[in-house]
């Protein structure tokens, strides 16, 4: 099995590396520098992996930077502490910051490389199963403000992105579960193999298994990076990505992002999605049943739109949609999306019912 994936982006190339020890790997980079590191993290990923930690905070030019839990830690406030750290300890063109955590560390340490002294390099350690399949590839960083989530941000590619699949030993079940929504999300858009491949070993990837596991995370990083490196910069391709996300980013702010993991939320838009791609696309019954037959599979919590109008308005709102059309993605068949600008909001609030 392939233990590197390359991100094709001309300059901005860089190695996705499925990794033994993250410890190592800092080490490593650490030492390719004479300048500062900036080690970027949380305080529970810090005491589940203390003894690492507490070494690498032993290297000379090694600090450890910890942000808060949550989307409130993607602020201008920690970015401003994180840059001030930085200049403080005399950080300088040739210093590394080194993210390690999951999508939330990912899009602050990002952005805040991004702009320190006008960039410096850093590398992703993702070490939830999301930010390896996803948040971690693309160069997408940034912080939210009040109007809205990653309203503020850059494409910034990383130099690296290092995978130390052990991190996921310590994932809680409903967060690795969530991710997963994501996984099967490559299998529908891009490639019926690997959705077979899911369907197939479900069971082994409940169960952690780190070898299925391996192989399910290069597979969504090939695919992920094949549409990145076609499209850097978010044009057409790569909205195929969205499969399960217009809905799901309603289901989200429907639910003031306090019941549902955003996986939770994809797996919920998916279900939208097939509906709408089998009974007004292409779709034909036998791949919407075994699509179907998949998403039943995983756990959600329940759900519960009690007023379909005030939804769709959630619809409305999403920041992709400014025009007149929503340009929704639908499955041709399994392993073959495209998007569409046919699908209307009353469409959408018929697919509701499937919930
Ligand atoms: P993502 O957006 O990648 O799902 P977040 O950055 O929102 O992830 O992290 C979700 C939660 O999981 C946070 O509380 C984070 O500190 C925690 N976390 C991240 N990685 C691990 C891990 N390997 N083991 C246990 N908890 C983790
Ligand atoms: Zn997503």
């Amino acid at each position: 099995m392939a233990n590197k994936v390359k991100v094709d982006l001309g300059n901005n190339s860089y190695n996705i590396t499925m990794i033994e020890d993250f410890k190592d790997s800092v080490k490593r980079f650490a030492s390719s520098t004479e300048s500062q590191c900036m080690l970027i993290t949380q305080e529970n990923i810090f005491d589940l992996y203390k003894n690492q930690f507490n070494d690498l905070s032993n290297i000379s030019n090694v600090n450890i930077f910890l942000i808060d839990e949550g989307e409130k830690a993607k602020s201008f406030d920690s970015t401003i502490s994180i840059v001030n750290e930085m200049a403080d300890k005399r950080f300088d063109r040739s210093s590394l910051v080194l993210a390690i955590g999951g999508g939330v560390v990912g899009d602050i340490a990002g952005f805040a490389a991004s702009i320190y002294m006008r960039g410096v390099k850093y590398i992703q350690y993702p070490t939830t199963l999301l930010a390896m399949v996803d948040s971690s590839i693309g160069g997408k960083t940034g912080i939210n403000l009040e109007d809205g989530k990653n309203l503020v941000g850059r494409i910034y590619q990383p130099i690296a992105v290092e995978i130390d699949t052990n991190f996921l030993s310590t994932l809680p079940k409903r967060e690795l579960n969530a991710a997963l929504a994501e996984v099967v999300k490559y299998g529908f858009i891009y490639d019926r193999e690997f959705f077979d491949y899911i369907v197939n070993n479900i069971t082994e990837i409940n169960n952690r298994n780190l070898d299925v596991i391996q192989e399910v995370i290069t597979q969504c990083c090939e695919i992920k990076s094949d549409i990145v490196s076609e499209d850097e910069n978010e044009d057409e391709l790569r909205m195929i990505l969205n499969f399960g996300h217009t809905i799901g980013h309603a289901i989200e702010s429907f639910t003031k992002y306090e019941e549902l993991l955003h996986g939770e939320a994809i797996f919920y838009g998916m279900k939208c999605a097939l509906y709408l791609s089998n009974k007004f696309g292409d779709l034909n019954n036998d791949d919407y049943k075994e699509s179907c037959q998949l998403l039943s599979k995983f756990d959600l919590p329940s759900l519960n739109i009690d007023n379909k109008d005030i939804f769709i308005n959630f619809v409305k709102n999403d920041k992709k949609f400014r025009g007149e059309n929503i340009r929704f993605i639908l499955l041709d068949e399994i392993g073959k999306s495209r998007i569409s600008e046919d699908i209307s909001f009353d469409q959408i609030k018929e697919s509701l019912s499937t919930l």
